[in-house]
């Protein structure tokens, strides 16, 4: 079913609530819009993806409660379908659904991501608001230089029309904050922005400047003058449609009635959860899921939460993984206790989904942002060298429970040395970042990217065939071809080589590994921009469409 189809869907129902509020049908409601958020994000459709979890996430505490939506709450959710609705529009004829009967909410099988994958293009629309007219035209032509194209406004005056009506992909506020009417930042906030990123560039470094532009809904901040460098690359990464993969929550707990309700509400916040419900699963999830936070009860059927968690606390692995406790324990010193064997945080039950949700999220995204400095190459924001091998071990022993196939990549850059003799290493960096941004707008959120080495990538496609891995492998290559690298007044195109290996030929990962490390030798020595995949057709060549 297409997102358009889930949509009309929601909106079928949501006429039926506006007639008469009832629950199942809000459920309903609800589940319809969680369809639209995973169809989006698994088609890279960020922003609407965003858009569609937002809604979801309004609708959680209407769930619980017994009363039907006030004007209000129905005002916003009209807006945010709304919203919804004109974004998916957008740049594309409205698709007017088939009528179809509000009841029929059966269950959708996840769509198949990998056939699906659309190209992912950056939206290279700027809005530039700077009241200082010469600066202007020079930022304007600097970000112009790498691709975008810029719409300058010299005052606030048709920016929000514009927005509307274009849909940049991000406006930059390049005057004082406080230069400019608050009514302006009221309107756009209310109109466009909470979908389109807003960068701030400013002559002032304090506190308050800064704090003044979080609570215009700034997404980024610069001092004056600005590194273009800097910019550019926070322009490519807001611009790039890219999902962040859900959190992994693991909820150690042996009661049936509770696990439903916690992972019932954190599915519908986005989040995947695993349950663990005794020591020896714990230890199976901690590697295989690798959770980004645990949520522990405090009493288990063997052991207590506390012994679970110095079972964990032991590991130096998983030192940082956020432990928040879940109990009806009200007795502060066991609470204290909790927290001093290695706990994050305590809540107490019965909690409400939303304090539940908050909490989780607060702790899951500063978990990640701490793990990422241990595991991620700075450059590029990929697993590093180290962690995608490990990643690797992970998933064959995944495959091989699960009985499925896996398939290994490996990329390498074709005569990168070139681009960094012509253009300057740090235009190299760029390519290196465009890739790295590319692979991760074009593949799925359950395959695994890292930064080998230099300017060579591994990739990891867990239940994948070595006909469709192939397939996708190679649409992302010759996609890549066309991709343009921005340097001063021209453009440049780059490509790559890769060579593949599938698990159903090889015993282990060092065997997997070296296979494809041979296959990418071959595509580079076979002439370069083309991918091997070894024990596929004889070890013949991929034909490479040039
Ligand atoms: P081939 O097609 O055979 O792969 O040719 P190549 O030029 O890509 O390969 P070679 O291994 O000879 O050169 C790789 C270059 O990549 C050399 C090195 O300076 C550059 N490089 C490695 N890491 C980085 C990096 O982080 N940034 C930049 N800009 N360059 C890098
Ligand atoms: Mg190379
Ligand atoms: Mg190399």
């Amino acid at each position: 079913m297409a997102i358009e189809d889930t949509l009309a869907l929601a909106e079928n129902l949501w006429q039926t609530l506006e007639q008469g509020w009832d629950k199942p049908t809000l459920e309903n409601f609800q589940q319809k819009i969680n369809q639209v958020y995973r169809q989006a994000g698994g088609e890279g459709k960020t922003r609407l993806s965003r858009l569609a979890r937002n809604l979801a996430g309004y609708l959680q505490p209407l769930l619980n409660d017994d009363l039907p939506a006030s004007t209000a709450q129905k005002g916003e959710i009209r807006a945010q379908l709304a919203a919804l609705r004109q974004h998916l529009s957008q740049g594309t004829p409205l698709i007017t659904a088939s009528p179809t009967p509000a009841f029929i909410a059966e269950p959708e099988p996840e769509p198949p991501l990998i056939e699906n994958i659309e190209l992912a293009e950056p939206n290279r629309l700027i809005v530039l608001v700077d009241t200082n007219t010469t600066e202007a035209e020079v930022f304007a032509s600097n970000i112009g230089h790498f691709g975008y194209k810029v719409e300058v406004f010299t005052s606030t005056e048709g920016v929000t029309e514009f927005c509307v009506n274009h849909r940049p992909g991000t406006i930059i506020v390049a005057s004082e904050a406080d230069k400019i009417d608050p009514a302006f930042f009221q309107t756009l906030n209310d109109r466009v922005a909470r979908n389109i990123p807003l960068v701030f560039l400013s002559g002032r470094g304090d506190g308050f400047s800064r704090l003044q532009s979080v609570k215009l809904g700034g997404d980024a901040y610069f001092m004056k003058p600005v590194d273009i460098r800097e910019l550019i690359d926070k322009l490519d990464n807001l611009t790039t449609p890219y999902l962040a993969p859900a959190y992994r929550i693991l909820l150690v707990d042996d009661s049936t009635t509770a696990i439903a309700i916690y992972s019932d509400a954190l599915n519908r916040a986005g989040m995947v959860t695993r349950v663990a419900a005794d020591a020896e699963q714990l230890m199976l999830q901690l590697v295989e899921f690798a959770p980004d936070l645990i949520l522990m009860d405090m009493y288990l059927q063997d052991c207590t939460g506390l012994e679970l968690a110095a079972v964990i606390r032991q590991q130096a692995s998983y030192v940082s993984v956020p432990i928040v406790f879940l109990s009806a324990e009200t007795n502060l010193q066991k609470q204290l206790q909790a927290m001093k064997l290695g706990g994050d945080d305590f809540l107490t039950k019965p909690i409400a989904p939303e304090h539940l949700v908050s909490v989780v999220t607060a702790r899951a995204s500063r978990s990640r942002i701490v793990r990422s400095y241990i595991e991620r190459d700075s450059l590029t924001n990929l697993y590093n060298h180290n962690r995608i091998k490990e990643q690797l071990e992970i998933e064959i022993i995944g495959a091989r429970r699960k009985n499925t196939n896996l398939i290994f990549a490996m990329l390498d850059i074709d005569h990168f040395k070139r681009v960094n003799d012509t253009y300057g290493h740090h235009i190299g960096d760029r390519v290196l970042k465009n890739l790295s941004r590319f692979l991760l707008s074009r593949l799925r959120r359950t395959d695994f990217i890292g930064r080998y080495g230099g300017e060579e990538f591994a990739i990891i496609l867990p239940d994948t065939s070595e006909e469709s891995g192939l397939k996708v492998i190679n649409r992302i290559r010759e996609d890549f071809t066309k991709f343009p690298h921005y340097v001063q007044d021209t453009e440049f195109y780059s490509t790559f080589s890769c060579g593949m290996a599938s698990l159903s030929n090889h015993k282990d990962s060092a065997s997997l590994s070296r296979a494809a490390d041979q296959a990418l030798y071959e595509a580079k020595r076979t002439g370069r921009n083309r991918i091997r995949m070894t024990g596929m057709l004889n070890s013949e060549a991929f034909p490479a469409q040039r």
